[in-house]
Order: C-alpha cells, then sequence, then structure tokens
C-alpha cells in the first residue's frame, strides 16, 4: 500500500475526529485494511485517543522501587552505578531468579577451566 499525501491527510483528520479504523478504511478506499490504518496511524504518530488495542507493557529494567518478591532479583550492573537493575521476570512465589538466572546462581563458577591443550 502506497500513501497518497491526501490519504495521509484523510487519514489524520478523521483519525483525530475519533473515527474508528474500519470507518476510515471506508473512508480512504483501495481495500485497505484497518489494520493499515492502523498501523499507519502509529507510523505517523497519531494518538491521544483511546484504542481498542491494548498496547503492550513496555517490559522496562526493574529498579529497587519497583521490584517485587514475585520478581527475578539477578542483579545487572554495578549497584553504584544509576543503570544498576534487576532482572525483573515474573517468578514464582517465594523464588529469588527466573529459571533462566535460578541455573546460572546454582551452578558452581568457581570450577577451573579447563585449559585445551
Ligand atoms: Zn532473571
Amino acid at each position: 500500500m502506497i500513501w497518497t499525501d491526501e490519504q495521509i491527510e484523510m487519514l489524520a483528520t478523521l483519525w483525530k475526529e475519533g473515527k474508528s479504523a474500519s470507518e476510515i478504511a471506508t473512508f480512504i478506499g483501495c481495500d485497505i485494511s484497518r489494520n493499515a490504518i492502523i498501523g499507519k496511524a502509529h507510523r505517523l504518530g497519531l494518538s491521544g485517543r483511546p484504542s481498542p488495542i491494548k498496547k503492550k507493557k513496555d517490559v522496562k529494567a526493574a529498579t529497587l522501587f519497583v521490584l517485587t518478591e514475585r520478581m527475578c532479583k539477578w542483579p545487572f550492573g554495578d549497584p553504584k552505578k544509576p543503570d544498576f537493575h534487576f532482572c525483573g521476570k515474573a517468578v514464582d512465589v517465594m523464588m529469588t531468579y527466573c529459571p533462566e538466572h535460578r541455573a546460572m546462581a546454582y551452578t558452581p563458577s568457581k570450577k577451573p577451566i579447563a585449559v585445551l591443550k
């Protein structure tokens, strides 16, 4: 789908008026799908209206402030530095780490590394 300037303008106008994506699709025509409308609207940075599509939750690095009992407490970085954070993946109750980090935590790391000859 190649958007003409008129179509983009129409999309922006109708979007701001609060028309639904399928209504906009009807206006623009060209057998355009409502998904294409939504995709284009997002690329144009149009927002500020309720969308029936749930936004994916931002997976932000967990900080000490949001760390809960149900999150992996595997640390990343230097605790003295501002970018220090925890893994934050969901864990089972009473678990300290997510499965991935649990495996790392309980793998003996002090083992001398075999030297290949
Ligand atoms: Zn983890």
